[in-house]
């Protein structure tokens, strides 16, 4: 019998760098993208162990992939890393324990030495269900004109929407960046690039086919007006005005209306409406804060400007790094782990028992043991030390704490223990949010219903319940018969079952690029680019509003977001006799 205890690992996805920087400058199709989602990172020493040549096999239980093999001393022997992306999705466990958000962190896989062929997109797609790859990708022409500067620009790309970019145009081209990190560069500087500008409807033999604006949003409003229970889902990469437009059309169909916070920081939003939270703007970090502590998150890779905006210089207070002490909590020895001045490497799956250490530790509790989640007790005495003797604490959260599975309980015990530091000094949590406006969605979301997502209108009154109105749930049950999906991709990033029935159910997508979530797609309108072609409202992830410019006009006959959304309010009123 196969000894198949030393093939167990656990299994960790996240974002990369390299990752952003390929999506935005070659497109989700692209080469460069797909290399940097698609290899498997394992120790070293694992890999001699197993005998590993280049590859090997990864096998979870919902599906196997074959991925090629990078040895690195940043993960743990006995655990693995992925990128989030269409290869992890197979693997990551769409089970949510009523939580709403599946497991994408330490889950259970057994890998395998092998000679097969790396599993490619088109396997993967096809096991999705996908029967035609026909995506066309385009440049938009761009019109040829006078140099300028335009100041003040803000990054579109993750949460930290940082607002004081100033980019060289040339006509309608963005010729040079400065300000931005190396993400926000491969955005605007290929903005033009990998454009959807035509509306696009899925034939009867499974062909996309060019159609005009008006018959792309009347097959919309067919689909959404026949549809019993549609998911209107995504909403973090456009304007807070569109969600709320959002919301409306939500309610007149009595569907759902979920945004990506169901899989990212969906347990830190569930954690905050059972004990209150601890939070301050990110400036009052600059000026006062002296101790930060990373748990479970990679700005470096995930926030790359992070570090210089707010806790390199000098603030008010605190003159700059050197009067900061940083301390990285994970189980990775990240990018963000190598900058820091204390890097504590947790055991996987361990956050909840450390964070309860550190409370007891915090209330002069014994705790009858010389080890927490792989942490001596020394190490945690100097940690709480710290943590009590602090001007001004910030803890920075990630998915690395969000998606293991005590999923909410621990974010809830990392809120207490905040909330008992501030007993003895201040402490704040903030997340580290990854869409630029998954936050604005939240907050338009909380004021129209007093949900923050997952909210669902089928009895004529908002609910949300986790586990049964969360997306990965709906679809994992076949719950849903339609979807629009808006400014987001879940094919590549949900797990397999949950793209399974998505690529059953007719599928409506608004973006201005293609996205995997367009090959599944009935179908697709293009739409401007926010904050580039268009402007909105959005929320930096401390909940401050920032105003979105229009720095260049959209292509011609592509609207935005919110004329599109209100045609089709304005479409299902009209079928439904409400206006
Ligand atoms: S840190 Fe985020 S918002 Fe700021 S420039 Fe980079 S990608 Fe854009």
């Amino acid at each position: 019998m196969k000894n198949i205890e030393v093939n167990k690992f656990k299994l960790y996805t996240g974002r990369d760098l390299t990752q952003g920087i390929a999506m935005e400058r070659d497109g989700k199709f692209g080469e460069k993208y797909l290399d940097a989602v698609s290899y498997i990172e394992m120790n070293p020493i694992d890999i001699e162990r197993l005998g590993i040549s280049d590859r090997c096999r990864v096998e979870g239980k919902y599906g196997h992939i074959v991925l090629p093999v990078k040895a690195s001393d940043s993960v743990q022997e006995g655990t693995v890393f992925i990128p989030m992306g269409p290869w992890a999705n197979i693997l990551v466990d769409p089970e949510t324990e009523s939580t709403g958000m599946p497991k994408l962190k330490g889950v259970d896989v057994l890998i395998l030495p092998t000679e097969e062929e790396i599993t490619s997109l088109k396997d993967i797609l096809r096991r999705y269900g996908v029967k035609e790859f026909d995506i066309q990708p385009i440049d938009r022409p761009l019109k040829a004109g006078e140099t300028c500067i335009v100041k003040d620009v803000v990054c579109t790309f993750c949460g930290e929407l940082c607002d004081y970019l100033e980019i060289s145009l040339e006509g309608e081209r963005i010729k040079r960046v400065k300000g931005g990190c190396a993400i926000s560069n491969a955005k605007l500087l290929n903005y033009h690039r990998h454009r959807i500008l035509k509306p696009m409807i899925r034939s009867d033999d499974g062909k996309l086919r060019e159609a005009t604006l008006e018959e792309a949003i009347e097959k919309t409003i067919e689909i959404l007006s026949k549809s019993k229970y549609p998911l209107l889902y995504g909403w973090s990469n456009t304007s807070t005005q569109a969600t709320e437009i959002g919301i409306e059309l939500a309610e007149v169909l009595g569907g759902v209306i979920d945004n990506t916070t169901v899989m990212c920081h969906g347990p830190t939003a569930l954690a905050a409406q059972e004990v209150g939270t601890a939070r301050a703007t990110l400036g009052l970090v600059k000026h006062f804060v002296d101790v930060i502590i990373f748990w479970g998150s990679n700005a470096v890779h995930a926030h790359p400007n992070h570090f210089a905006r707010w806790i390199i210089p000098e603030g008010k207070i605190v003159k700059g790094r050197k009067e900061r002490k940083i301390i990285v909590i994970d189980v990775r020895k990240t990018a963000t782990a190598k900058q820091a001045d204390i890097f504590i490497q947790i055991e996987p799956e361990k956050d909840f028992e450390l964070v309860t250490a550190l409370r007891m530790l915090l209330k002069d509790i014994e705790i009858e043991t010389d080890n927490v989640a792989g942490v001596s007790l020394d190490k945690l005495y100097e940690l709480i030390e710290i943590m009590k003797t602090a001007r001004y604490g910030a803890f920075f959260i990630g998915m690395g704490l969000t998606m293991t599975g005590a999923k909410f309980r621990t974010i809830q015990e990392l809120i207490k223990l905040a909330h008992d530091l501030n007993e003895w000094t201040r402490f704040v949590m903030i997340p580290m949010r990854g869409h630029y406006n998954v936050t604005g969605s939240n907050e338009a979301m909380l004021w129209s219903s007093g949900y923050p997502y997952s909210i669902e209108f089928s009895r004529k009154f908002p609910r949300m319940i986790p586990g049964f109105t969360t997306t990965p749930d709906l679809l994992m049950h076949g719950e849903v018969d339609a979807a629009l999906i808006i400014a987001s991709d879940p094919v590549a990033h949900f797990p397999q079952k949950a793209i399974e029935h998505l690529s059953k159910i007719p599928v409506i997508v608004i973006d201005p690029k293609w996205s995997l979530t367009t090959t599944i797609a009935d179908v697709i309108i293009p739409t401007t680019m926010m904050g580039i072609e268009s402007e909105g409202t959005a929320y930096r992830m401390d909940g401050v509003a920032i105003r979105l410019r229009k720095i260049v006009e959209p292509p011609e006959g592509v609207p935005t977001d919110l004329e599109i959304l209100k045609k089709i309010l304005e479409g299902v009123m009209k079928e439904r006799g409400l206006m």
